[in-house]
């Protein structure tokens, strides 16, 4: 099912006050339960896959295998590619069915993050795809991409201003003090950039590492402006400790379709916690 492309679907999501819940995927199973939740709340979803999910596959087989499952859903879901720096992987997800792309040149110099996303916005946009952009350092670990805590640097609003109308994205993904992976403490994060930028620009702002952030937080960067968040490591937990789970309950036990429903209602339930709380006031 397809109703409202990437831009469209975050548009409408900031407008009507809610954020459209983004979770990385890593394989058949995880993409179900997460369409699953997306389904049982009426809502748009939008998968993602790492880089390293992309090349374990390979594009066309990912694409294929995602496609089909998007092409079921009675919701629409989208299918992005999270934290590419690539230009050329990047442009085999373009020609393999993916619906949107992550061009990440947060670790460039400015200018040159900015011509990356230009290459990637000038080929996706003949394609009908869209592009989401990164400024700043967002702490935290995210697939290969490692930024210490220390080189977290949140992005300056005159520059982010700059960059959004210059790159020519579709999404944008300033770092605002959210970090990727697991939080030690409370992440101190810049409400008043959030805001400012929303003001400044038309672009939808994206929340990357919403794994760990309170309800509160969530609503009030909603509130703010943010139209997609993105969730990661509380799906890898979901998967592997429901797995643990399992095994430990059911040591003796052989029946892989059960122990598939166990891991996919763990899942399910975890995107549908996130959604609900991305939706909570949404008008
Ligand atoms: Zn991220």
């Amino acid at each position: 099912m397809k109703t409202r492309n990437f831009k469209e679907e975050l548009l409408y999501a900031r407008e009507h006050k809610y954020a459209v819940g983004a979770f990385n995927i890593f394989n058949y199973l995880s993409a179900r339960a997460v369409i699953r939740a997306a389904s049982a709340l009426d809502l748009p979803v939008i998968l993602q896959t790492s880089v390293t999910t992309v090349k374990k596959f390979g594009p066309n087989e990912l694409g294929t295998m995602l496609r089909q499952l998007a092409w079921n859903a009675p919701v629409n879901v989208i299918i992005h590619l999270d934290h590419c720096t690539n230009v050329e992987i990047a442009k085999a997800c373009i020609d393999s069915g993916w619906d949107s792309i992550m061009f990440d040149g947060s670790r460039l110099p400015l200018n040159e993050n900015i011509a990356g996303c230009r290459e990637v916005v000038s080929y996706a946009h003949r394609r009908g795809i869209m592009v989401e952009g990164e400024l700043g350092k967002i702490g935290g670990v995210e697939d290969d991409i490692v930024v210490d805590a220390a080189d977290a640097t949140g992005a300056d609003l005159d520059e982010a201003v700059y960059f959004a109308r210059e790159s020519g994205i579709d999404a944008f993904a300033p770092a605002i003090g959210t970090a990727h992976g697991v939080y030690k403490g409370t992440p101190h994060i810049d409400y008043k950039l959030v805001e400012e930028l929303s003001k400044a620009i038309d672009t939808p702002l994206v929340v990357h590492g919403g794994t760990g952030l309170s309800d509160e937080t969530f609503q009030r960067l909603i509130s703010l402006g943010a139209a997609k968040i993105n969730v990661s490591t509380a799906i890898k937990h979901a998967y592997i400790d429901s797995c643990q789970e399992y095994m430990a309950k059911n040591p003796d036990k052989l029946d892989p379709i059960d122990f598939d429903q166990f891991m996919n209602c763990s899942i399910k339930d975890t995107a549908m916690r996130h959604m609900s709380v991305f939706t909570a006031n949404k008008i």
